[in-house]
């Protein structure tokens, strides 16, 4: 194969090439004339060596992906199980089969069996959340996001929201809780000192206008030291003696103790109603390991005052998101059925199993080293949570141009760049993805 560093063909023999030239009818001369002078810089510009046809190839790739403007599918050897850029949660093998049962057809959605008449949408999954968490009731938006502004709008519209100094936070992607606040039209009270906030200060802060107290996990920042939270159970007093709803924005919506899987305790959704919260809010692609959804727990007076807010129309989920929530919720019944929940698969990996599929890497690629990592949580929640992992590594003075070339590869490969390595933790990445990405690493000869 040519070392195409030292001799770069011109642009117009790459037109002309057989695996390139049926391209032009579907992109255009301009556009592809574009993608290959920008790959031709690249390789100029990079140290990595790169063959003729894995140029070639490349190319060829760029320009499907821009034809068909479509998500790919990525190795993610990043370590970070919850990859908010990676899409989060990957989805059990049940919780697709349901949807795609649900999706391929018709459903009853919206539809009463029983009555012959029209249901709702919302009665599906209450059930089920029911069940898990010991709610009253439940209610499913589009994601947590949306969950905290329609409780925002329901309760605290021209009214006042009392949230601890240290919580008001933006925890990333927009999602700025004054911000929100003030979009939904309610007056932030924010309580406390930045470190520490004791009952009185929420009980000062009560007056006529008062319409929620709002407690936030404050997700990917922490506090530390000199703290003093005011509890679960201490807000659900003051709320209940003064009579205004009390909504624990939890986030992450752990279901179980995940001291299980050697992490740090997380809030629990079960924990922060039995301290008395009337609503709890959480993603249900975090520790719910599912689709991209916003779930609300709690009292059945304020989850039908929800219900019947007009904005729930522009929020709520389709029939897809509420098949995969479902099915996700069925394995989270036992630990033995979870743990077919990707995000639980991952955890629950031992290193022996880890340190046995290096061992394979490391013999078939020339330079991979196996050595020990850190996998991360990540998702907005446990912020410093991590798991003991196993890695790939390589180690080079290229290591960006490294990156760049695994992640320009097909399938994608997203690595971890880290003091001059190149690094793929095995922990987030799918056994079935091994021989995929070991042909990837041949074929760019790290
Ligand atoms: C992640 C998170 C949100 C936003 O949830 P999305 O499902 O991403 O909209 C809100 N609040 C907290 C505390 C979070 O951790």
């Amino acid at each position: 194969m040519a070392d195409m560093r030292r001799e770069i063909p011109p642009v117009n023999t790459i037109l002309e090439h057989p695996a390139i030239a049926p391209y032009e009818h579907l992109v255009g001369r301009e556009t592809l004339r574009r993608t290959i002078a920008g790959a031709l810089d690249r390789v100029r510009t990079q140290k990595v060596a790169i063959s003729a046809e894995l140029l070639v190839a490349e190319i060829a790739e760029t320009v499907e992906r821009d034809a068909a403007a479509r998500l790919l599918p990525v190795v993610n050897g990043t370590g970070v199980l919850l990859h908010t850029n990676l899409g989060r949660a990957p989805l059990a093998e049940h919780a697709l089969a349901v949807a795609h049962e649900i999706g391929a057809g018709y459903s009853d959605l919206e539809y009463d069996l029983i009555g012959g008449r029209r249901g709702s949408r919302y009665a599906h999954a209450a059930a089920i959340l029911c069940e898990l968490t010991g709610a009253d009731d439940a209610l499913v938006v589009n994601n947590n996001a949306a969950a905290v502004m329609l409780a925002l709008d329901t309760f605290a519209r021209d009214r006042e929201v009392v949230v601890a100094r240290g919580q008001a936070i933006e925890i990333g992607g927009g999602f700025r809780l004054p911000d929100v606040l003030a979009r939904s039209g309610a007056t932030l009270v924010d309580v406390g000192s930045a470190n520490k906030t004791y009952p009185r200060d929420y009980e000062r802060a009560l007056t006529t206008r008062t319409g929620l107290l709002l407690r936030a996990h404050p997700s990917n920042y922490s506090l530390e030291g000199f703290v003093r939270e005011t509890t679960g159970a201490e807000i659900a007093e003051i709320a209940g003696r003064a009579g205004v709803p009390f909504l624990e924005d939890l986030g992450s919506g752990a279901l179980h103790d995940l001291r299980d899987y050697g992490l740090p305790h997380e809030r629990t959704v079960q924990e922060a109603l039995r301290d008395g919260a009337d609503l709890v809010a959480f993603s249900g692609d975090k520790l719910l390991g599912g689709p991209q959804a916003g779930i609300l727990v709690g009292k059945a007076a304020l989850i039908a005052r929800l219900r019947a807010n007009p904005l729930l129309r522009a929020l709520r989920t389709d029939k897809t998101t509420l098949a995969l929530l479902a099915g996700t919720l069925r394995l989270h019944r036992t630990r033995e059925s979870r743990e077919r929940i990707p995000f639980y698969a991952m955890l629950a990996t031992t290193l022996d199993e880890l340190r046995a599929r290096a061992a394979a890497y490391a013999r078939s690629i020339d330079g991979a080293l196996v050595e020990a990592s850190l996998a991360y949580v990540g998702g907005g929640s446990l912020p410093q949570a991590t798991v003991p992992s196993i890695a790939i590594a390589f180690r080079t003075p290229y290591a960006d141009a490294l990156a760049e070339r695994l992640r320009r590869g097909r399938p994608p490969i997203v690595p971890r760049v880290s003091d001059g390595s190149v690094l793929l933790d095995l922990r987030t990445i799918a056994p079935a993805q091994d021989a995929h990405v070991i042909a990837a690493l041949h074929a760019i000869d790290a």
